[in-house]
């Protein structure tokens, strides 16, 4: 039998277990538990998931790509999570990041 001590990286939100560190730092900006990418937007009525087009520069030609994206019905806005901040959609359409709270927030099984 062979044994051997590792350093073991754990996501100080929610215990995942990395055994290199970039890969527990990275999925640490990303996890949901992590109270910087709060937002009360999942569970909400308002939210959708729509088909969108996302415009981007090629060198010196402007590309088009079809994605799909969040959408607040009742602002009518496009909705970015906050993990994906630095790394946003141009959907040549107001696009704001997923409030942590929000006045106009319905739970999606709510009645009426
Ligand atoms: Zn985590």
């Amino acid at each position: 039998m062979k044994t051997k001590e590792v350093t073991l990286y754990i996501c100080e939100h929610c215990g995942k277990k990395y055994q290199r560190e970039k890969a527990c730092l990275a999925h640490e900006a990303m996890c949901y538990h992590n109270p910087e990418n709060k937002t009360c937007c999942y569970g909400c009525k308002f939210l959708e998931k729509v088909a969108a087009t996302h415009y981007y520069n090629y060198g010196d030609r402007l590309l088009e790509k079809k994605v799909n994206v969040f959408r607040c019905k009742k602002k009518g806005v496009y909705l970015t999570p906050p993990q994906y901040d630095n790394d946003r959609y141009d959907l040549h359409a107001e696009n704001v990041t997923m409030p942590a709270e929000c006045a106009e927030y319905v739970w999606q099984y709510a009645k009426g």
